[in-house]
């Protein structure tokens, strides 16, 4: 009996990774539709964000299972390549493949495997391209979280990250789906951006990604909302949430990017023994700093910290 190949995302798991997972196990199990068992399965590797929630009830989509240690599986990675951002046990799994469009950074396998990576407005971009090249069908409810995902990474194509491709590809999932871009866009952000009820350390972890800048291990979460000021006004809390988080997971950077969804701007907040980094990257000095115009951590806030640790 063949194994079963199981794809997921990145920990603390945002709409990108979640769909991406979701349409890439679709798409893999229609190409091997021949075979009896099934081929592949969604996984996920933590608990879906409430924009996710709200994406996969919208389009009646079932949620991915957890998978919680990969040692020895079949596996094949969506919208993440850095282990350290991966599954407990993916150095003892066998990745048969990669679908990303972010930097490749502590990565290695002992086989050889597909990469499909794109400097691309999200995951879902590529995959959206996998089933054109292979003139495979996409399905109403599947074209709706593939359309959110690319949605969701570019904030309703704004984001600096947003490639001409992307704005063809939105249009042809909007059509599939059947709804408006923007309309679909923002009703998607406004669900998906509440802060209501969550706690400063729940604000910190909910997009959260660890990082390694030289010697320097640091997390960089960031939230977005349409409403900055609530957020700001707890900033105290917040840094003291974040200190706690790095001190129990041996980093000594915390940050944190408050994004503004009606402006696209950020204010960033650090906090740990090596905020001098991120001050030298963004050249400001305290524990605060605006930055307009920042709205992607993948091209916008990781790369200043690369470059200031070398
Ligand atoms: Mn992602
Ligand atoms: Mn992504």
């Amino acid at each position: 009996m063949p194994k079963t190949l199981h794809v997921f995302g990145h920990q603390n798991p945002d709409t990108d990774t979640i769909a991406s997972a979701i349409a890439w196990a679709n798409y893999l199990n229609e190409l091997h539709a021949g075979s009896k068992e099934k081929f592949a399965q969604p996984n996920r590797l933590g608990e879906p964000n409430r924009e996710t929630q709200w994406v996969l009830e919208r389009w009646g989509v079932e949620l991915p299972a957890l998978i919680e240690d990969v040692t020895g599986l079949d596996v094949e990675l969506v919208d993440h390549n850095e282990f350290i951002q991966s599954a407990k046990g993916i150095e003892n799994a066998n990745i048969k493949g990669i679908i990303d469009h972010h930097r490749i950074a502590g990565c290695q396998t002992d086989k050889p495997l597909y990469i499909n990576m794109e400097p691309i407005g999200s995951t879902a971009s590529i995959i959206y391209k996998k089933y054109e090249q292979a003139h495979m069908t996409i399905d109403r409810a599947t074209a709706g979280i593939l359309l959110s995902a690319l949605l969701s990474d570019t904030l309703v194509l704004t984001s600096p990250t947003t490639t001409d491709e992307d704005k063809t590809i939105a249009e042809s999932l909007a059509h599939i789906a059947g709804v408006d871009i923007q309309t679909y866009g923002k009703e998607m952000l406004v669900a998906g951006s509440s802060l209501e009820g969550y706690t400063p350390s729940d604000i910190y972890g909910m997009d959260r990604k660890k990082f390694e800048f030289g010697k320097i291990i640091s997390y960089v979460g960031q939230v977005f909302t349409f409403d900055t000021a609530p957020v700001l006004a707890q900033k105290a809390e917040l840094l003291s949430a974040m200190q706690d988080y790095i001190d129990q997971n041996g980093a000594t950077l915390g940050v944190l990017a408050i994004t503004d969804l009606e402006t696209n701007n950020s204010t960033m907040i650090v906090t740990g023994a090596d905020v001098a980094l991120a001050q030298k990257a963004f050249n400001f000095t305290g524990d605060e700093a605006d930055l307009p115009g920042v709205v992607s951590r993948k091209s916008q806030i990781v790369p200043p910290l690369t470059s200031a640790a070398q």
